[in-house]
Order: C-alpha cells, then sequence, then structure tokens
C-alpha cells in the first residue's frame, strides 16, 4: 500500500465522450494543445508533476533567499555532495540547462558522446555543442518481450570498439543514462556500469551518469542484480555515481520537485569551466535559477526519493497497471519499469500501417474514450513521409507511453486506465489511422495537425 495518506487534494477533471470529442477536433488530434482541465487522467510525462510531501514543503518554508551564499545552497549541496560522493555541485534550473552547461564546457566541436541511450534533450545538446552523438544499446534492448532485467545496459563490445577504433581520440565523454528513458526506462547494472567505468579508465575519457531515475534505477538493481539483494536502495545508488566521473540530473525526476536540477563533478578545473557558464547564464553558483526554497524541497525530495516504501510502493503500482494492461489483450514492453509503462499499439492495430500512425490512434482512443493523456512514441514521433504522406522512414516500434507521475494517482485511477484499455482492445479492428495535414520541420510531434484517415 502506498506508505502516505492524503492531506491535500485536487479535483480532477470529469468530462463527457462529447466534450472529448469536441476538444479532440479543436486541437486536430494533437493531445499536447489538450488544455489540462481537460484532461482527468494525465500521464503525459513524469516530469515536475509528483506530489511534494509535507517535509519538503515545510523545507520550502524554511528556503533562505539570500542572493548568494544562502542557507539553502549549503543544505543543498551538503545532501547531495553526500548522495553522489562529488566535491563540486552546480544547482540548474532542470536537466537541460545541466547538460548545455556540461557540454559547452566539456567538448570541443567535431568529437563524440557515446551513450546506452542519450535521452532527446541529451542529443540535442551534444549536437548543439558540435559533436555526435552515438547510441549503443544493449542487444537485448531489441526484444520487447523478453522478461532480461537489465536491458538499458551499454552494450560493452561496441563501447570496446569504439574506444579502440578509429575514432577512438575523439570521444569525449561516455553517457550512462539511468534508467535508460529512451530505452523505454529499462535499468543499467551495476556490473555493466562498473564495465564501462573501466573501459573509461582504460582509455582516459569520462563516465558521466545521467542520474535522473538513479533511485528507480538503484531499486531495480536491488531487487535483480545477484549480490545486491541485501543493499538499500540509497547504498546501491551511492555506489552507482562513485562509479563515475559525475552527473547531470533533471531532479524534475528522482528529486520530486516542480523544477531543479544539477551537475556534479570530481574535476575541479572542469568544474571551474562550468562555473562560470551557470553564472553567466542560469544564475550565480549558489542558485543557479532557482529559488532558496527550491533547493530546500529537491534536497528533502533526494532524501525521500530513496527511502525502500517509497520506491517498493511505485513498483507495485507499475505491475498492478501492468497487469491490468495485459489481462485487457494490450502487450506492453516487458519487464515494466517504475516511471511508465509502453504500451505496443502496433501490434494492438495490425490493420493501421505505420504512416497512420497506430500509437497516435491509440493515444486519441485512449483520450475519448477514458479522458486519459498519454504520449506516442512511435512513427509521428521518429517517423518521415514525403509531401504525399508515403513513408519514408518509420520508427522500429510503434508504441505508447503511460508516464506515471509521482504520490499522483492511487490504483483506483489506474483501474479506470485498465478498463478504458480493455474496451479499446476489445473493437481493436475498428479503431482508424490518422493523416498529417500540417506540421513543423523539427520536433513535429508538438505541433502536427491530423485528420482521421
Ligand atoms: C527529463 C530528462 C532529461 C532532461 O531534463 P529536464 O529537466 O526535462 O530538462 C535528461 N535526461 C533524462 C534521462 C531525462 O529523463
Amino acid at each position: 500500500m502506498e506508505p502516505y495518506r492524503i492531506k491535500v487534494v485536487e479535483p480532477i477533471p470529469i468530462t463527457t465522450r462529447e466534450q472529448r470529442e469536441e476538444a479532440l477536433k479543436r486541437v486536430h488530434y494533437n493531445l499536447f494543445d489538450l488544455r489540462a482541465d481537460e484532461v482527468t487522467i494525465d500521464l503525459l510525462s513524469d516530469s515536475g508533476t509528483g506530489a511534494l510531501s509535507a517535509a519538503q514543503l515545510a523545507a520550502g518554508m524554511e528556503g533562505d533567499e539570500s542572493y548568494a551564499g544562502s542557507r539553502s545552497f549549503y543544505r543543498f549541496r551538503d545532501t547531495v555532495a553526500e548522495l553522489t560522493g562529488y566535491p563540486h555541485i552546480l544547482p540548474a534550473h532542470q536537466g537541460r540547462a545541466a547538460e548545455r552547461i556540461l557540454f559547452s564546457s566539456l567538448l570541443e566541436p567535431g568529437s563524440i558522446v557515446l551513450s546506452n541511450t542519450h535521452f532527446d534533450t541529451t542529443r540535442a545538446n551534444v549536437e548543439l555543442a558540435g559533436c555526435q552523438a552515438r547510441d549503443l544499446p544493449c542487444p537485448q534492448a531489441r526484444n520487447l518481450d523478453s522478461e532480461e532485467p537489465f536491458k538499458g545496459n551499454i552494450d560493452l563490445e561496441a563501447l570496446r570498439r569504439e574506444l579502440a577504433g578509429a575514432d577512438g581520440p575523439k570521444v569525449a565523454a561516455v553517457v550512462m543514462t539511468i534508467t535508460n528513458n529512451g530505452g523505454g526506462g529499462q535499468p543499467v547494472s551495476m556490473e555493466n556500469l562498473r564495465q564501462a567505468a573501466d573501459l573509461c579508465r582504460r582509455h582516459g575519457v569520462p563516465l558521466l551518469l545521467d542520474a535522473a531515475r538513479f533511485a528507480e534505477n538503484a531499486w531495480l538493481v536491488t531487487r535483480h542484480e545477484a549480490g545486491y539483494q541485501d543493499r538499500t536502495p540509497r547504498q546501491v545508488a551511492e555506489e552507482a555515481f562513485r562509479l563515475a566521473d559525475g552527473c547531470m540530473m533533471s531532479a524534475k525526476k528522482d528529486g520530486i520537485v516542480h523544477i531543479g536540477g544539477f551537475i556534479g563533478l570530481k574535476d575541479p578545473e572542469l568544474a571551474e569551466k562550468c562555473e562560470r557558464l551557470l553564472i553567466a547564464t542560469e544564475g550565480f553558483a549558489t542558485y543557479g535559477g532557482l529559488a532558496g526554497r527550491d533547493l530546500d524541497m529537491m534536497a528533502q525530495g533526494l532524501l525521500e526519493v530513496t527511502e525502500p516504501s517509497y520506491l517498493a510502493e511505485r513498483a507495485d503500482i507499475a505491475a498492478h497497471l501492468a497487469q491490468r494492461v495485459r489481462v485487457a489483450g494490450v502487450d506492453i514492453l516487458e519487464p515494466p519499469g517504475l516511471h511508465a509503462l509502453y504500451l505496443n499499439a502496433g501490434r494492438l492495430f495490425p490493420h493501421i500501417p505505420a504512416h497512420h500512425y497506430p500509437g497516435h490512434a491509440l493515444s486519441c482512443q485512449l483520450y475519448l474514450e477514458g479522458g486519459i493523456r498519454s504520449a506516442e512514441l512511435g512513427s509521428l514521433y521518429l517517423g518521415e513521409e514525403d509531401e504525399d504522406g508515403n513513408p519514408v522512414k518509420s520508427a522500429p516500434y510503434e508504441l505508447v507511453r503511460l508516464a506515471l507521475p509521482r504520490r499522483v494517482y492511487t490504483r483506483s485511477h489506474y483501474d479506470h486506465v485498465g478498463r478504458t484499455l480493455e474496451g479499446i482492445a476489445k473493437k481493436a479492428e475498428s479503431v482508424g489511422g490518422f493523416r498529417i495535414v500540417d506540421q513543423s520541420p523539427i520536433l513535429r510531434h508538438f505541433r502536427v495537425k491530423l485528420q482521421p484517415v
């Protein structure tokens, strides 16, 4: 059960099917353009959408809003330094700001960054620094149905080849994303992290953690990795940070705050370079674009997130929803992680071709039938067509992500999601696809307009 009870509540909008049908037409079937008060269960993202604890709000009231050297900064810095073991801690307003500052300070144009999988903003910031981002996911990640526990791992053979190959001298960093968000939220094993760290050390390349979900990764390690059963998630997380040379963090995930992030580093010279850029573009080094109260709430969230009772319940509620979805007859990317479930829309709607977006069709149907907002991760997000709408490139899988906000929805909310999917699966063959009527050249899924086929 939830290791907390509810002290403050927020009504959720209950709408009629007619209202939802109207809303879908008005936004040209683009769920990003819905108003949040038209959405009953919002599973668009787990980023910055969590519920604060009483202890976090209390910590926020203690916030010291001094421009420089606030008590909040020192409390935040000590908490993060203890967790990570890094002596240099720089706050930033969110993960991508940390990425931009770290990559602009570390990378020379023309260099290469290797990763288990770059998150999309991470890739964008590598490319903005004039560099190339290469993904090396492990081969197990390609099988959506297998139950293997560490499908977020980096392909160590490929990493060895890249580091020792002709492009080896151009590799400026290796980024391990824990959990592997771009790879379906799958975790990375400590063994994989240790071997990656060894390879990096041998080639003199810094290893960085993209640590947005470090606590969820640690939880899955204690569940599934030999030798870690008797360790606490906190101990595993501490060990993971110490295997790397530094980290970037979006605290909107495992910091359980609405805004916040940081950079942690071992190297004092790199930290100084980052600090100069931080001051020029985010804010002074003791606030980094955040208020004192944000720093205090982030520090408290980072303590709460490794509590075994919190993580056990988060895993359990994800498993509960996963089971409802399987029983409804919808396949998911197995095994289910903690921060999201990925529905296999391609398999549910085999009659809808990739260029008519089966994932988008499922997303729209979830909204129409149940007021549920989700994110398409298929050919609308990754594909490409020519001017006449004929397919040029399609995504490897047609998925829909149900992201699970932290401490926000209960089992009965997720039962509603399960029931809605069950209804959709029963008449799957009657669901139709979509065609694009208007799109922008980059990140088209945000601004696209569509029409039912
Ligand atoms: C969310 C996320 C980011 C970017 O963080 P923001 O706080 O959204 O800017 C980077 N990496 C990963 C793995 C993420 O999940």
